[in-house]
C-alpha cells in the first residue's frame, strides 16, 4: 500500500487542472527549461518561491537551504548558481530571506539544536560581524528582524564574491543579485535595496552592508 495517498490525490488533481488549463503545460515543460531567475531562498515551508511572486513551473530555478546561507565551500549551491549562471544563462540571482526566520533565530539564541548548529554557525559569523549595531537595538526582535535582513545582504555579498558570478561580469554577462526578505505577517516582499550588477559596484555594495545599523 503506497503511504501518503492525501499527496498522490492532490498531485492527480493538480496534474488535471494544469492539463484542462493548458493541455499543452507538460509538453512544453519537458522540452526545456529556460527560467529568468535563481532564487535562493530559506527551506522554510511557509516561503514557497514560486508562490511568492507569482510564477508557474519553468521560470524560476531554485535553491532553497536553512536560513538562505551562500557558503564558498557549499558545493551544492555553488553547483546551482553555476548551472543557472553558466547553462541557463539566468540574468537575475534573488536571495530572499524572511523575518522570523526560525534558522536566524537558533542562531541569534545560541540554541543548540543538533547538526544544524554547525551550519548556523555561517549566520551567527553575520551576527558577530555586525555585532556593535545589533546590541544596540532595544530588544531582541528588533536585533532578529534585523538579523534577517543583514543575513540576506551578506549572502548576497557571497553571491557576488563567487568565482562564478567574478567570471560571468569579466566576460560582460547580464547578471544581478538582489536582495529581497518576505514577511510572512502579509505575503509581501520587500527590496533590501543591494542590488549589484558588476565587479565595479561590488566594493560599493560591499561598504554599504560593512556599514549597515
Ligand atoms: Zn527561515
Amino acid at each position: 500500500m503506497r503511504s501518503l495517498k492525501p499527496l498522490f490525490d492532490r498531485n492527480k488533481i493538480w496534474s488535471a487542472e494544469k492539463s484542462a488549463e493548458d493541455p499543452e503545460f507538460f509538453t512544453k515543460l519537458v522540452s526545456q527549461q529556460s527560467p529568468d531567475y535563481l532564487w535562493i531562498g530559506c527551506a522554510d515551508s511557509r516561503v514557497p518561491a514560486n508562490e511568492i511572486v507569482g510564477l508557474p513551473p519553468g521560470e524560476l530555478f531554485v535553491h532553497r537551504n536553512v536560513a538562505n546561507v551562500v557558503v564558498h565551500t557549499d558545493l551544492n549551491c555553488l553547483s546551482v548558481l553555476q548551472y543557472a549562471v553558466d547553462v541557463l544563462d539566468v540574468e537575475h540571482v534573488i536571495v530572499c530571506g524572511h523575518y522570523g526566520c526560525g534558522g536566524v533565530q537558533a542562531a541569534l539564541n545560541n540554541s543548540r539544536l543538533g547538526l544544524i548548529d554547525n551550519w548556523l554557525r555561517h549566520v551567527q559569523d553575520v551576527m558577530k560581524k555586525h555585532r556593535t549595531r545589533l546590541d544596540e537595538l532595544p530588544d531582541k526582535a528588533s536585533r532578529l528582524h534585523r538579523l534577517c535582513e543583514l543575513n540576506v545582504m551578506e549572502q548576497v555579498l557571497n553571491v557576488g564574491q563567487t568565482t562564478i558570478v567574478q567570471s560571468a561580469w569579466d566576460r560582460g554577462k547580464a547578471l544581478e543579485i538582489h536582495g529581497w526578505i518576505y514577511d510572512l505577517h502579509d505575503g509581501l516582499l520587500k527590496d533590501l535595496a543591494v542590488c549589484v550588477k558588476s565587479a565595479a559596484e561590488f566594493a560599493e555594495v560591499y561598504q554599504q552592508v560593512a556599514e549597515s545599523a
